[in-house]
């Protein structure tokens, strides 16, 4: 067989698939050009291409570029070879009877590549998405921590401002023991508001109970079944026209 290209003597080179098969290909160690049987150049890997270009030894060399490339097995004219797997800028020549393919060293290695890249590709997204994802797993925790941390200042700093808030609007604060089991708490607002108040011994086990269920400026509670001798912790809530709320720091009164 002869090179279409350079017409010198093509040589049996075997190749190994990345399987382990083992097939063999028409090399010409002139110009450094392969001729595939169908289907062949699809099966050798890129590195064995970079084996065959090894071979190759007198690419520096000139050679009389044939017009018109033939077939080295049946000397139809050579057509350049179409396909969504050929990149643009790769030129392939195949025999339509033979269905055989000749490439150029240049246009094999590019072809391999773009083969080789494509199909790892692939490989690639599933093997790498796991480690991906530990990757991002503590980037993510840290941003949920973070975002976490912020929100937890942000309401801090909200629940403050609106203490602060309820403290300014509030006036005149009055508890005032009226039996031993029972306690009065009345207070004016700036503006007519909404209020409530929890009650209880401990932070932990408070009551709840309406003071003024329409907004109003005068707020009075009578707090009845008190412990006698007993210190108490509450808080006021107030709400605006807006239904937004603000409590009021801790405070105490007792049933003595
Ligand atoms: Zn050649
Ligand atoms: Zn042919």
């Amino acid at each position: 067989m002869f090179c279409p290209a350079c017409n010198n003597q093509l040589q049996k080179i075997s190749v190994t698939t990345k399987e382990g098969g083992r097939f063999e290909v028409d090399h010409c160690g002139y110009c450094g050009g392969t001729w595939f049987d169908p289907y062949e150049i699809n099966r050798i890997p890129f590195h064995e291409v970079v084996t065959l270009a090894n071979l190759t030894v007198q690419t520096r060399k000139i050679y009389a570029k044939r017009k018109v490339q033939l077939c080295p097995n049946d000397h139809c004219p050579l057509d350049p070879f179409k396909g969504d797997a050929v990149p643009k800028d790769v030129r392939l020549l195949w025999c339509k009877r033979c269905l055989g393919i000749w490439a150029t060293q240049k246009d094999l290695w590019e072809f391999k590549k773009h083969q080789e890249e494509t199909v790892s590709a692939y490989d690639v997204a599933s093997k790498f998405f796991p480690a991906l994802s530990v990757a991002f797993i503590p980037v993510l925790t840290f941003l949920f921590l973070l975002a976490t941390t912020f929100t937890t200042i942000f309401s801090v700093q909200q629940q403050k401002e609106a203490r602060i808030f309820a403290e300014s609007r509030i006036s005149h604060l009055v508890t005032q023991t009226i039996q031993p089991d029972t306690v009065s708490i009345t207070f004016i607002t700036q503006v007519p508001l909404i209020s409530s108040i929890v009650y209880g011994q401990s932070s932990l086990e408070m009551t709840e109970a309406v003071i003024s269920e329409v907004s109003t400026q005068t707020h009075a509670v009578i707090l009845s079944n008190l412990k006698e001798n007993t210190d108490y912790l509450f808080r006021l809530t107030l709400e605006d026209n807006n239904g937004k709320t603000y409590t009021t720091d801790l405070k105490t009164f007792s049933t003595r």
